[in-house]
C-alpha cells in the first residue's frame, strides 16, 4: 500500500494546490501529434506538402492543434510548491 497522493481541490470551478493552496495549477496533458516520415528513410516530413522541410512556425502549428481527445491522459500540477497529482484517465 502506497502514500496516497492528495487530490486536486476545485473551489467554485477554480483549482487549488492541495498542498499549499496555491491557484497557480497546471494541467499536463497527453495529446495526439501525427507524424508523417518517409517509411524507408526515416525522414520527417511536412504533413502538409509531404517535403522535408518544416519550420519551426509549422512545428508550432502542429504542437498547438494536438488534440488530447481519445487519448485520455492528464494530471495537475502546483506551480508554486511542486505538488503533483496522479494521473487520471477518462
Ligand atoms: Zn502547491
Amino acid at each position: 500500500m502506497g502514500e496516497q497522493r492528495k487530490e486536486i481541490i476545485r473551489i467554485d470551478g477554480i483549482y487549488h494546490c492541495p498542498e499549499c493552496g496555491s491557484r497557480r495549477i497546471l494541467i499536463r496533458k497527453q495529446c495526439v501529434v501525427y507524424k508523417v516520415e518517409d517509411a524507408n528513410s526515416g525522414k520527417q516530413l511536412n504533413p502538409n506538402t509531404l517535403k522535408a522541410q518544416m519550420s519551426n512556425r509549422e512545428k508550432a502549428w502542429e504542437y498547438d492543434k494536438a488534440s488530447g481527445e481519445g487519448v485520455g491522459c492528464w494530471n495537475y500540477e502546483c506551480k508554486k510548491c511542486g505538488w503533483y497529482s496522479e494521473i487520471y484517465t477518462e
